[in-house]
């Protein structure tokens, strides 16, 4: 019987134009194996401790080159202290790079938080936009920074690419880029809407836990069977 994976490397090796709808068809129910497979990993989904835009706004700028397991902490013991908007924006840069110090950046990160508080209040009368285009306007906001807020905070349809999800899709094949924001793009040709806010979460677990960076784990690994591990 002819493998998947051969059928992978066989329509991935051609090169050839006339392949080109076989193979996106072939992706198309690919993709659905693997997040059906990611579900049954992770039955229970992932977990935020909270989904507050703002909470989330914060978290995800602490979080940018540092573990979740400083950021986790770190946000909350942040929040315990400036705990809304306008607390945020009036807070003395000192004492919020003495709150978040164990993050990489810190410094930086302290004044940013305050800029990006003060135009919150300023312009958008101390409420986080739900917009793309308003978001990016942020200082130190990307498209991965937004739309975990937007999918997470206002559950809209939005895919955002971390490190993990850019890693994984193109390891296994889901799609072929060399940077997150084309990986968003391209997922999204691929993942049915519905999946399109799950996929963040389910794939930082499975890249924490299975998929890593270093040292895949593929021997005990759900996907072994299907994965073409383009490592
Ligand atoms: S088989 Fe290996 S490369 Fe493929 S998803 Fe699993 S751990 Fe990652």
């Amino acid at each position: 019987m002819l493998k998947r994976t051969n059928l992978f490397y066989f329509l991935w090796g051609t090169g050839s134009k006339g392949f080109y709808i076989l193979k996106f068809l072939f992706v198309l129910m690919y993709a659905e194996d693997v997040v059906s497979r990611l579900w049954e990993l992770y039955p229970s989904g992932y977990y935020h401790i909270n989904k507050d835009p703002f909470y989330l706004l914060i978290s995800t700028v602490l979080s940018q080159r540092t573990r979740d397991e400083v950021t986790i902490p770190t946000t909350q013991k942040l929040f315990s202290v400036f705990g809304t908007v306008q607390q945020m924006a009036e807070a003395d840069v000192d004492e919020i790079q003495e709150l978040i110090k164990e993050v990489g950046f810190y410094r930086v990160k302290s004044q940013r938080i305050i800029d990006i508080s003060r135009i919150i209040l300023q312009d958008y009368g101390g409420v986080v936009p739900d917009s793309m285009d308003e978001l990016l306007k942020l200082p130190g906001v990307g498209r991965k920074t937004a739309n975990c807020v937007l999918g997470y905070g206002f559950e809209q349809d939005v895919i955002a690419v971390d490190t993990h999800v850019h890693r994984i899709s193109n390891r296994m094949g889901l799609v072929e880029t060399s940077d997150p924001d084309e990986t968003e793009k391209e997922l999204e040709k691929v993942l049915s809407k519905e999946e399109w806010k799950d996929i963040n979460g389910l794939m930082v677990l499975f890249g924490k836990n299975i998929c890593r960076p270093v040292g895949p784990k593929c021997d005990v690994c759900i996907m072994d069977d299907i994965c073409p591990k383009l490592i």
